[in-house]
C-alpha cells in the first residue's frame, strides 16, 4: 500500500520578548528560577490584555516569504480552549480560521543532492506556547517561564511519500529558519517539535486512508523509525481485514513502539472562536514593501549553486550544516577564488581541526586575510599540491603566516631543472640498495618511499608524478 505523510511542525521563534507581553523569550529557561519570568498577561490574570510583539510578527512574515507563502492582507487570532494545568489562560491563542501565511511551497533535495522534491505548505501560523509541568516525587510542579513564548506552526499538505522525504524536508526547513535568524530549531532541545500524520491507501487516486498522528518525536532517526513502524502497524490491520479510527499516538523509541494517546479529535472539541482581545491583523502596503525588499536566504538555491560548482555530497554537507561556515566560504567565493579550492580546505583540514579545537571560524589560528592569501597561492599555481598541504597543516597548528612557512620550508627555492632532479633521484637509489632490490623483486609499493625521499631532498618542489616517471626510468 502507498504511504502518505503530512506534517505539523512547531518551531520556537527567536525573539527578545514573549508573544503578547514584555517578559523575556529565551531558547530555554534552564538558567532561571521557576516562575520568575512571568506577568499578568502570560499567566492569564483577569483584565490583562495581550499585545502582539512586533518582532514575532516580523519573523513570522519572513518565514512566510521563505516558504513562498501567500501573505494575507487580513489575518486573525483564535482561541483554542482546553484545560491543562500548564495552560494558565485556559486557552491557547492561535490562528485557525485566517492564518497570516497560507499556500506555500518548499523545494528540497533528497540526501544525494540530485533528486528534488516540492511539497505544499497549507499554512504557517503563530501561536503561543504553554508553561511546563514537572513531576517530582509524587508532586506536580508548574513553571510558567515558558508560557506565552512564540511558536510558529507549519502545516504541510499530505505530500510526502517516504520517511526520507520527510527527513530531508525537515533539514531544509531547519536551514531556512537558521539562515534567516528566525529560530534555532534544534529537535533534541525541543525547539522544533514534529507531529507526523501517517495513512495508507491503495493508489494515488484513492481517497486518503484513516490517519494516525505520531507525537513525541525528537530526532531525525526517531522520525524515520516512527514512520516505518506505523506503516507496518497499519498494514497489518488492513491485511487482517480490519479498520481503525483516527487517532493520536505517542512514540516510545526505546521500546520501538507507539501507544494510543487519544482517539479522533477535531476543531469542535476545542471550541475554537475568534480571539476577542486582539484586533484583526492587517498587513499594510508599507510593511509589504519592506518585506519585499528584505533579502531572504533560500538554502535550496545555495545547494543548487553548489551542484553547479560540481561539489560532491561531502563538500556540500561540510558547508551547509552551519550558517557561519557557509558565510565563511561565501566570503572567499566573493573574492573570486575558485570554489573547489576553498571547499577542499574547509571540508578537509579545517573541518577536522574545528571538530577538535575550535568552536567557529573566528577561533581559527589564522585571519581571513591569511587564508585568503593562501587560497590566492593555491589559485595561481605557484605552489604544488603537496606543498599547499604542508602549509595548510602548519597554518592550522602554528598560526604562522604564509610567507614565513614558505621561507622556512624552502618552498621559495628556485625550481630545479630535470637533470638536477635526476641526479638527486640517483642519490636516493644509491643510498637505499636493499629497497631497490625489493622493488626489482616485484615489491612496487616501495615506489612511494623513493618519491618521499626525493621530496625531502627537493624541499617538496618536485611533482610526485614527475618523480615517479624518473624513478621508473632509472629502475626500469
Ligand atoms: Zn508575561
Amino acid at each position: 500500500m502507498l504511504l502518505t505523510i503530512g506534517l505539523e511542525i512547531h518551531i520556537k521563534l527567536k525573539s527578545m520578548n514573549k508573544m503578547f507581553c514584555q517578559c523575556k523569550n529565551q531558547q530555554n529557561f534552564d538558567d532561571l528560577l521557576p516562575n520568575t519570568n512571568i506577568c499578568p498577561v502570560c499567566t492569564g490574570q483577569p483584565g490583562a490584555l495581550p499585545t502582539l510583539s512586533e518582532e514575532v510578527l516580523e519573523k513570522t512574515l519572513i518565514l512566510g516569504k521563505a516558504l513562498k507563502c501567500k501573505i494575507n492582507e487580513i489575518s486573525t487570532f483564535d482561541r483554542k480552549s482546553y484545560f491543562y494545568p500548564d495552560l494558565p489562560m485556559g486557552y491557547q491563542i492561535t490562528q485557525l480560521y485566517h492564518p497570516t501565511n497560507t499556500q506555500g511551497q518548499v523545494s528540497f533535495f533528497l540526501d544525494n543532492y540530485t533528486d528534488e522534491r516540492t511539497v505544499n505548505i497549507q499554512d504557517a501560523h503563530m501561536e503561543n506556547d504553554t508553561g511546563k509541568m514537572i513531576h517530582d516525587g509524587g508532586q506536580a510542579l508548574l513553571d510558567f517561564n515558558r508560557a506565552g513564548t512564540p511558536l510558529v506552526e507549519i502545516v504541510t499538505l499530505p505530500d510526502f511519500r517516504s520517511s526520507e522525504e520527510v527527513v530531508e524536508f525537515l533539514k531544509e526547513l531547519q536551514r531556512i529558519v537558521r539562515y534567516n535568524t528566525i529560530a534555532d530549531a534544534d529537535l533534541e532541545k525541543g525547539q522544533m517539535r514534529v507531529d507526523v500524520n501517517i495513512s495508507l491507501r491503495k493508489s494515488e487516486t484513492d481517497p486518503f486512508g484513516t490517519r494516525a498522528e505520531i507525537k513525541n518525536i525528537n530526532s531525525f532517526g526517531m522520525i524515520k523509525r516512527a514512520i516505518e513502524h506505523e506503516q507496518i502497524r497499519q498494514e497489518k490491520i488492513y491485511e487482517a481485514g480490519e479498520t481503525f479510527s483516527q487517532q493520536t499516538r505517542g512514540r516510545d523509541d526505546t521500546k520501538g513502539e507507539s501507544y494510543l494517546m487519544r482517539s479522533k479529535e477535531d476543531a469542535l472539541d476545542y471550541r475554537y472562536f475568534p480571539e476577542p482581545d486582539l484586533p484583526v491583523l492587517k498587513i499594510d502596503d508599507e510593511r509589504r514593501t519592506r518585506l519585499e525588499e528584505q533579502a531572504i536566504t533560500i538554502p535550496h538555491n545555495i545547494i543548487k549553486q553548489f551542484n553547479d560548482y560540481g561539489f560532491n555530497k561531502e563538500y556540500i554537507n561540510a558547508i551547509i550544516s552551519d550558517k557561519e561556515i557557509l558565510d565563511y566560504f561565501m566570503n572567499f567565493v566573493d573574492q573570486k577564488i575558485e570554489p573547489k579550492l576553498i571547499v577542499k580546505r574547509i571540508a578537509g583540514p579545517i573541518a577536522a581541526r574545528m571538530k577538535e579545537n575550535f568552536k567557529n571560524t573566528q577561533e581559527l589560528p589564522f585571519t581571513n586575510e591569511q587564508f585568503g592569501e593562501f587560497l590566492g597561492k593555491a589559485q595561481d599555481g605557484s605552489l604544488m599540491e603537496n606543498q599547499l598541504k604542508i602549509i595548510m597543516d602548519e597554518m592550522l597548528s602554528t598560526g604562522k603566516n604564509l610567507e614565513e612557512i614558505i621561507k622556512e620550508k624552502w618552498f621559495d627555492a628556485p625550481a630545479m631543472d630535470s637533470n638536477e632532479i635526476k641526479l638527486l633521484a640517483k642519490e636516493v637509489l644509491a643510498g637505499n640498495t636493499t629497497i631497490v632490490e625489493q622493488y626489482k623483486a616485484g615489491k612496487t609499493t616501495t615506489m612511494g618511499f623513493f618519491i618521499g625521499q626525493l621530496m625531502k631532498k627537493t624541499w617538496g618542489k618536485t611533482n610526485p608524478k614527475i618523480a615517479q616517471d624518473i624513478f621508473e626510468k632509472l629502475l626500469g
